[in-house]
Parts: C-alpha cells; structure tokens; sequence
C-alpha cells in the first residue's frame, strides 16, 4: 500500500529527457531539481556510469514523417521509477541547440538508422568550441624592449617576426619565426612581447553584394535571374544548375548569393572536397570584397570557435564548407549551394552514414529555402527529379567567352601500345611534347596513388597483400614502402622474397601516379612536374600553394589523381592524357559507368578553359565500351538516358530504394552465422526484396569478415520500417556489428 495515496501528479519529481552524444538508441531521462528550469536545447551536464557526460535536453514533438518516426513501431521503455531517476547534475553556460538543429538531427537520425546521439556528436563538439569563443588574442613587440633581456636566436627570430607586422597569434608566430610556444611564453614572462586582443579580426568579412558585379548577358543573365528569383522568394525549392564546365556556373552562383545577401539573409555552400574552398574564397573575394567564412574539421581550434560564433549569430554571412558544415547553426538561412552535387565524397562512409548533398535539401525543406545542385555531371537521382518536375532546371549551354570545348580523341591502346615497361602511349608523348614546345601546360590523370598497385616475385609468384584486408599492398616508392589504401598498414619493402627468399625478383605491376612521373621525368626531363594527390597536398595551404604554381605557369606537366579533377581553372592547360580510362569500369559497382564518365568528363574540363583550344586524350583497351563512346561524342545526356533505362526495369536507384546491411566480425564463423539469420528473417512482401548474404568485395577489412545483405524496395516503400522491423526481430552475438547504409554509394 502507498504511503501517500493522493499524491497529485505535479508532486512527482520533473522529467527531462536529455540527448549525450553517444551510441545510444535514444534520450535518457533525468531528474529535475524543482529550482532547475530546463528548456529544450539547454546544453548539461549529466551523472552516467560514474562519470560526467555533456548532453541536450531533447523533446519529442512528432515533427518526423510517419514512415521515418523510429518511436512508432518502438517497444515502449520501461520507466525508471521517479525515486531511482539520476538528477541533472548542471546547465552549462553554453547557448542552446536551436531548435532548427535539434529536428533537423532528429531527421538524420531517423533517415538513416544512426543513434540520434551519433548525429548530435558530429554537431556538439563544435558547438561545445563554439561556445568557448574568446577574442583572439596576439602578440606585439614591447617598445622599448626590456634592458638586461637576454636575446637567444629564437627569441631573436620571434622578435623579428613580430617587426612591421600585426600582432600574430601564438601558433602564427611559432610558425612564422621557426621558434617554439615555449620560447613565446619565456619572452612573453621577461615582458619583451605583450598581449593583445586582435579579436575583431575574423578572417572572413562583411561581403559587399554591389562590390564588383560581373556583367551577364544572354543565358548566364536568364540562370542567374531565375536563382535569385528563387532566393528572394523565400521558401523551399530544389534547382539543379547543370552546365558544361567553364559556362559560369560558379558566376551565377554569386548572383543567388549576391541576392541572398540582399535580402540580409546567411548562404551556405556545401564543397564535395576543402581544397576546393581556396579558388571558391578567391572568386568570392573578387565579387564581394571580402572573404567567406571557411569551415572543416582542420581549422584551428580558434577560428573554429570563432567561426562556429558568427555562424550562430549572423555575423557569418556567407559560409563555405566540406560536409560537416550541414551541421552548423544559421541564424537566418536563406540558400544552400551543393557545389559538383554528383560528388560522391558526399557521402560519409563511416559512423552516421549520410549523404550531405541529400541532407541538405532535407535542412532547405525544414528551413523554407532555396536549395541550388550544381553540375556539369548531375547524379541520375538528381536528373530524374529535375526531369519529373520535382526540381526546377537550369541550363548552361556553351562556355563563356567562346572558349570551346575540348578535342576528345580515344587512343586504342591494342594498336597504340605503349613501349614495354611503360604506360604512356607514343600518341600521347608526342602530344606532349607538342604541347611543351607551345610553352602550354598539360595534365596526366591516374586515379591511383603511389608507385604500383601490385607487387610480385618474379619467382615464386608470391603477391604482397595486406593482412588484414582484402586488397595488395601499393607500394610508394619515395617513401620505400609498400602499404594498404584501405587501413593503415605499411610495411619496408623487403630485399627478398619473403616466400621463396630470392633476391632481387620482385616486380611492381601496374602503373601509380609515382611511376608515371618516373616516365615523364625520363621522357621530358626539362619539365616542370608537379604531382598533385591528396597524400602529397595534406592541407587546404598545399593545395592552394600548387594551384597558384599552376596558375603562374611555374608548372609544365601536372600528374594527379581524382584531386585535380575538381572544378579548377587552369586557363594555360591545353592537353589533359587520361592514362588508364578503364579504370573505374572494372567490379559490379551499380554506378560504375556513371561514375566513371562523370570523372573522366570533369577532368577533361580541365582542358582548354581560356582562348587556347584544349585536348583531351583517353587511353584505354575497350574504346567501344558506351562510357568510352559517350566521351567522344560528348553527349552525356544519351549515356544517361542509357543508364535510367537499364536500372528502370529492376527498380535499380533512382526507381526503388536501397539499404545495405554490412555484417562484420573479427571471427568469420560469426560474420557469416549472423549473415544467414538475418537472410532467414529477410522481410518479405510486394515490392520488397533482399539481395544476399554475399561476402564483401573487401571481404576482410581491418581485420573484420564481412558479409553484405542488400535491401531493394519500390519507390512507394520506404527501407526505414522495414529496416527497424527487420532488425527486431533477429537477435546476434555481440562480436557482429551491423551497418545500415541507406542508399549506398559505395557496394565495398
Ligand atoms: P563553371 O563554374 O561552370 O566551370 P566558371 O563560373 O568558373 O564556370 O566560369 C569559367 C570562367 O569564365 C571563369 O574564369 C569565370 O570568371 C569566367 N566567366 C564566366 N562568366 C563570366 C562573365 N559573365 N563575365 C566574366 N567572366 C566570366
Ligand atoms: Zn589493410
């Protein structure tokens, strides 16, 4: 019998629900203290397993479509009974979550079968830096300098550094003078160097949308009146931009954005790839006066929290990012800009598994504004919906200037075969030496990194692959390595065979971008090379360094991988030679053409973007193959139209749906047992099917088996319910892990 049997309902300690970034299913409940008025957003501070844990406090108001409310079909939670519930321990003096946020984590959450906590994750410790904002503060020369200070030559270098200069920050000036943050903080106890707050300076500014507007005629005057039509009207639309490269896409851009910040309202511009942000910043400088705010996970940990501040309060205007800014606070969105939509760095292939070009049309529909997709390749998903009528459709025929297109010109590899031992055919040097003699630049692109991807023993055939996962080791040469592209493995390249211990027999196969420099080197060894991939230009200030060697003509041949194929332009760049055109049609990819012409189709617009005609030359052994006929004849749109035709009748992607199950475990016995259950327990029904249990193409990664199931339904059926009930329903050891990938990019 109760003690207190009239105890009314308000007498029952509070409730909050609070959300830690955490693997959790959902929110936790605590207590609150009955002087504790907690709103939802609040950042606190919460007791679990002993320790502390920072969380939001979260509300459930049912905003979720039906289909993708993950409480509907959820088993209710038992309630911790009120005496057992754990109290909020503090709130933080932190500014709220928005509310535009917390639902938009909701719907990611949801859309993608990813705890809510690992969607707040990516957003809290941003928010949590945000929030620790401070002025910036630097260092300046003390004047006169103390008597008695005894000048080391680092101290010397600082004080140097600091002459006719602004105040630098600590780590600016540790970089500029060569000197430690120790010998900054000596200086700075002997008083020689004194503290100054340089908080005012953001390294973006306030854009100018009347500074230095570019004269528009014709087409690009039509595109650019319809995108700010679209802004300024202010409520959601999806706009696919699509024109070949060099029509002025990124031009008229800065018109929806011009009108954008006419309207006093923030812009967002969503990069498949950072590097990419140094020509973005660089055009935008020269339009606004000014440069955007720049965000991705390698900025400081200040300008970070300074720039997560300005987002949040408005003082940011103009935003510019890599996926990861999907998740920042905006204080008056008004447009988004997905720039080279059909990228598929798009999609995090990791932890939350999401598609951020996709997201950002679902935070446009939750925000009421306009969303514009630009390409010159788009994505079929993005093509059908423009082409149903769903999104508007803007074109950009011709590129601007009347510079033309480039020469596509097939090199059959069986007729023209390269000497033995090299791999640039005599059709391609020669164009290159044309191309060096009219002091004009030229491009190699290989879509593969180091000095070849296969190494064996002339002997004994032994094959060096990585131990723990499906692939051969590549070797880098320069760095006397052989190592996995698909974990972190390396290991020294050994003088013998480690199998049949001969000497001197091992052979590599097969060409990277290192070996095709070799050849370059000894072909044309007046050129100047510059080899561009993303392990050789590790920052956003490398890659700006090579684009401006490029621009300045101090480079002749530039040899990249899939990194110079992004939108640059290089207007002294005449020849692009696509080494190994084959590359990516290879494996049972769904989108393995698509794919690969629209790689191939961006690289090739590197060429020729100025007066100076351009070439583009494809090397390849199956230059009958639709993706290899589509790039001479320049038509992408039949190819496309191809395609949809092929994947309608399956109800392939985009005319059903896709979720991929990806079963792993350190033990095989256990990755393939939990593969077959949950094939057993497959969901059946109209319009559902399940593809599998099949072994991975990486079959073994990281040490883990791995086991994939595919998941197709028709358009009308969303995965998420079938997914969930699936799921319920099969109970597996704890050593397998699932991954749910919905709408799959990658079927490794
Ligand atoms: P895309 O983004 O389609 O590749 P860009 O916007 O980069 O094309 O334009 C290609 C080049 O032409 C750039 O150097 C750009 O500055 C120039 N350009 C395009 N449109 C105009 C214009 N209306 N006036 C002046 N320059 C233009
Ligand atoms: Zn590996």
């Amino acid at each position: 019998m109760s003690l207190f049997p009239d105890l009314p309902d308000t007498a029952r300690r509070r409730r909050v629900s609070v959300l830690l970034p955490l693997p959790f299913p959902g929110t936790l409940d605590y207590a609150l203290a009955d002087t504790q008025d907690l709103r939802p957003g609040d950042i606190v501070s919460v007791p679990l397993s002993g320790r502390k844990e920072t969380g939001v406090v979260w509300e459930h108001d049912g905003t979720l479509p039906p289909e993708l409310d993950p409480q509907r079909n959820a088993e209710p939670q038992p309630d911790i009974p009120d005496n057992r519930l754990r109290a909020v321990s503090a709130k933080l003096d932190i500014p709220p979550l928005p509310e535009a946020l917390r639902r938009f984590i909701d719907w990611v959450a949801a859309y993608t079968l990813a705890s809510p906590g690992m969607v707040l994750a990516l957003c809290l410790r941003a928010h949590l830096r945000g929030a620790e904002a401070r002025p910036l503060s630097g260092w300046t020369p003390a004047d006169p300098l103390p008597e008695a200070l005894r000048l080391t030559p680092a101290r010397q270098a600082i004080l140097t550094a600091l002459q006719d200069a602004p105040p630098l920050t600590t780590a600016a000036l540790a970089k500029r003078s060569g000197s430690s943050p120790a010998v900054i903080r000596g200086l700075a106890e002997a008083r020689a160097i004194l503290p100054v707050t340089i908080g005012a300076d953001l390294p973006f500014g306030c854009p100018e949308p009347g500074h230095n507007p570019p004269s528009l005629a014709g087409q690009q005057a039509e595109v650019a009146q319809n995108l700010r039509t679209a802004v300024t009207e202010n409520r959601f639309s999806v706009t696919l931009l699509e024109g070949v490269t060099g029509s002025g896409k990124t031009e008229v851009c800065l018109e929806a954005i011009a009108a954008c910040l006419e309207a006093g309202k923030q812009a967002l511009i969503l990069l498949p790839e950072i590097a990419l942000s140094a020509q973005w910043t660089e055009r935008f400088a020269r339009r606004f006066g000014t440069r955007p705010a720049i965000w991705h996970s390698e900025l400081g940990p200040k300008i970070r929290a300074l720039t997560w501040t300005a987002c949040m309060n408005g003082t940011a205007r103009v935003i510019v990012g890599a996926r990861s800014a999907l998740f920042l606070p905006l204080n008056a969105p008004g447009l988004i800009i997905v720039d080279e939509e059909h990228e598929t760095a798009f999609k995090q292939e990791d932890g939350v598994m999401y598609n951020a070009r996709d997201m950002a049309v679902v935070r446009a529909r939750q925000a009421g504004i306009p969303i514009v997709l630009v390409s010159a390749t788009p994505g079929l998903e993005t093509l059908t919906n423009a082409r149903s009528g769903r999104y508007r459709h803007l074109s950009l025929t011709s590129r601007h200037g009347g510079a033309s297109l480039p020469r596509t010109r097939m090199i059959d590899l069986r007729e023209n075969p390269p000497p033995r031992g090299c791999f640039l055919s005599p059709a391609l040097t020669d164009a290159l030496a044309d191309t060096f003699a009219k002091k004009e630049q030229a491009m190699l692109f290989l879509n593969r990194r180091g000095y070849a991807p296969l190494t064996l023993c002339r002997t004994c055939g032994h094959r060096f692959e990585c131990p723990d996962c499906t692939s051969w080791l590549v070797e880098h040469r320069a760095r006397r390595i052989l190592a996995c592209h698909h974990c972190e493995h390396t290991e020294p390249v050994p003088d013998r065979c480690p199998s049949c211990s001969a000497e001197h027999t091992l052979t590599p196969v097969g060409p990277g971008i290192e070996r095709i420099t070799e050849e370059a080197r000894t072909l044309f060894p007046e050129a100047r090379i510059l080899v561009m991939a993303s392990d050789i230009q590790t920052t956003p200030a490398a890659m700006t360094e090579a684009i401006r060697s490029i621009s300045d003509r101090e480079t002749d041949l530039i040899i990249g991988t899939q990194i110079v194929a992004k939108g640059w332009h290089f207007p002294h760049l005449t020849l692009v030679g696509v080494v190994d055109a084959d590359l990516g049609l290879g494996g049972a990819d769904l989108r393995a053409g698509e794919r690969t012409i629209q790689l191939l189709h961006q690289v090739a617009g590197r060429a020729g973007r100025a007066e100076a005609a351009g070439t583009v030359m494809f090397q390849s052994f199956s230059p009958e193959h639709p993706v290899m006929q589509a790039l001479i004849s320049g038509d992408f749109q039949a190819f496309m139209e191809q395609e949809s035709r092929q994947r309608q009748p399956g109800f392939w992607p985009p005319f059903g749906r896709l979720a991929a199950l990806i079963v792993s475990s350190s033990r095989e016995e256990d990755a393939d047992n939990a593969a077959r259950t949950l094939g057993m327990a497959a969901p059946q029904g109209e319009g559902i099917q399940v593809l599998g249990p099949a072994p991975a193409p990486l079959a073994l990664l990281r040490g883990r088996h791995r086991r994939r199931l595919l998941l197709r339904t028709r358009r009308h059926i969303a995965v998420q319910p079938v997914l969930r009930h699936w799921l319920s329903t099969v109970s597996l050891p704890s050593s397998v892990r699932v991954d749910i990938d919905v709408d799959p990019v990658s079927f490794m």
